[in-house]
């Protein structure tokens, strides 16, 4: 007994022992030391700029009825005048409303790189007027922000860009690479006519980009409860996304005289399984990639867990899936969003049909999540249906350990100093699902600052942008294209 104890006590010692010295040794990895970069920029002209850029209202409109044209062209007119440097040297052609810049570089034996943001913006929900503390299309600035639709979402990734560019052709930069700036028009419809058909032409012209860089992830401050530092995800991947019909059949009838369970029976019973059953995921991949990097940056406690996955691998996993936000990193995500059954309350349901959307981890493909449904589902009175490619798939993961990374990184490191950049997963949709069939990587970052509370913009009420938030960016696009065209 008293050895056993001992052997018990030893194991516990022992354990203990290689808990702590893992977590000791998780680290930062050595990196190079980056320089802290600042640029002089007169701040002021760029928040006019992009308060100017505000005030033309790019809506894109679920009903194509709605659109104000005019908008658009007075926008894109606005843009060649106010940047009459990046209009004159760099050549442009138009794809709808979306206008594609090309800035020749010395060497073409380089692939090129690509720059691009949308300008159209989604509506205000009527009725929320009000609760903008300035008028969602004034571009007011007060107090040193910038206010408006499009403030963060994109149009001032569309401004930096601009300001970049005319700054460097200022400064005599010339590109060894050649760049192509696009800015869409309808990305927030999905992209079909801007990015789609920009995608379409350099392919057609067997242009072949080294990397692309379009909106997604931001330098996030105090969005992750624990960390207390700038954390920048460069997004390499964006999730994808399907709805599938559960369909429950039952007999139907007068509801005088039910069966024990009518279709909604059935069809609740489906549901309940599938959110009891989510779809397998876990910290691998891309998303362990992620939270490993930023957990050597850690306080003590929840550094213990990640630096000892191989004990702690199921407890995290709990504690990731419980938050809406990680558990979308880690796995396909399951959202019964639709419902409809019976026509009239005094007949029983033939069909009662729930509309399920999963957004796909690059881990799944369409067929194999449509299997998986099926087999949680599994029922005789139970259909799993939906259109033959309605849905995407996740996009292809792009490398981060490839140059167009690293000069990302370098740039967010020079302008933010202190910044942990990780790769990262988008789990919304960008212009990049078009841009990523024609450029070898593709990565989603916009290299402003993003707090909660800027957050709660996107989409929604007072979207702003401090106006140094918008200087930094500019001088991070800056150092990105002198990185990547460039030195
Ligand atoms: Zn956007």
């Amino acid at each position: 007994m008293k050895r056993l104890l001992i052997a018990v006590f030893a194991g516990l010692g022992l354990l203990t022992v290689v808990v702590l010295v893992r977590t000791f040794l998780h680290v930062p990895e050595n990196s190079e030391a980056v320089e802290h970069v600042m640029i002089q920029l007169d701040e002021r002209a760029i928040a006019q700029r992009l308060s100017e850029a505000i005030q033309f209202q790019t809506v894109s409109h679920q009903d194509p009825s709605l659109r104000d044209q005019k908008a658009f062209d007075d926008f894109i007119l606005w843009m060649g005048n106010s940047y009459p440097d990046v209009q004159n040297n760099l050549s442009h052609e138009r794809y709808g409303d979306t206008v594609l810049y090309f800035w020749q570089g010395s060497n073409p034996e380089l692939q090129a790189i690509l720059l691009t943001g949308h300008y159209d913006v989604v509506p205000v929900i009527p009725g929320t007027e009000s609760l903008w503390e300035h008028p969602p299309f004034s571009g007011e600035i007060a107090d040193g922000v910038i206010w408006g639709r499009g403030a963060l979402d994109d149009k001032s990734a569309v401004i930096a860009m601009l300001e970049g560019v005319k700054h460097l052709i200022e400064s005599g930069f010339k590109p060894e690479r050649s760049v192509y700036l696009s800015f869409g028009h309808d990305e927030e419809l999905g992209g079909p006519n801007g990015a789609g058909q920009v995608a379409a032409a350099l392919k057609k012209k067997g242009v072949q980009l080294a990397w692309s860089l379009d909106e997604g992830s931001f330098v996030m401050d105090d969005m992750v409860p624990g960390i207390n530092f700038l954390v920048a995800p460069i997004n390499v991947a964006e999730k994808g996304s399907i709805s599938l019909q559960i369909v429950a059949l039952a007999k139907g009838g007068h509801s005088s005289a039910p069966p024990r369970q009518t279709a909604v029976g059935i069809l609740a019973e489906a549901i309940t399984k599938l959110e009891q059953h989510p779809v397998p995921g876990g910290l691998e991949g891309l998303s362990l990639q992620m939270f490993d990097e930023v957990s050597r940056y850690m306080p003590f406690v929840p550094k213990v867990f990640f630096a000892n996955l191989w004990l702690f691998d199921g407890v995290l996993d709990k504690q990731l899936s419980g938050d809406g936000l990680t558990n979308a990193m880690l796995r396909t995500t399951t959202a019964p969003t639709m419902l409809s059954a019976s026509i009239k309350s005094n007949v029983l349901p033939i069909e009662a049909i729930a509309l399920v959307n999963f957004r796909l981890h690059p881990r799944d493909s369409v067929d194999d999540l449509v299997s998986y449904v099926k087999s949680v589902v599994e029922n005789e009175n139970v259909e799993v249906r939906y259109q033959e490619g309605s849905g995407r798939a996740a996009s292809e993961v792009s490398s981060w350990d490839a140059e167009g990374f690293r000069v990302v990184e370098r740039a967010i490191k020079e302008i933010y100093p202190g910044t942990v950049v990780t790769p990262g997963l988008m789990i919304a949709g960008s212009d990049s699902r078009h841009y990523g069939k024609v450029a070898d990587n593709a990565y989603r970052f916009n290299p402003f600052i993003l707090t909660k509370k800027d957050f709660a913009g996107f989409h929604g009420t007072n979207e702003q942008i401090s106006v140094e938030n918008l200087s930094r960016g500019v001088q991070a696009y800056i150092q990105i294209i002198k990185h990547g065209a460039g030195e």
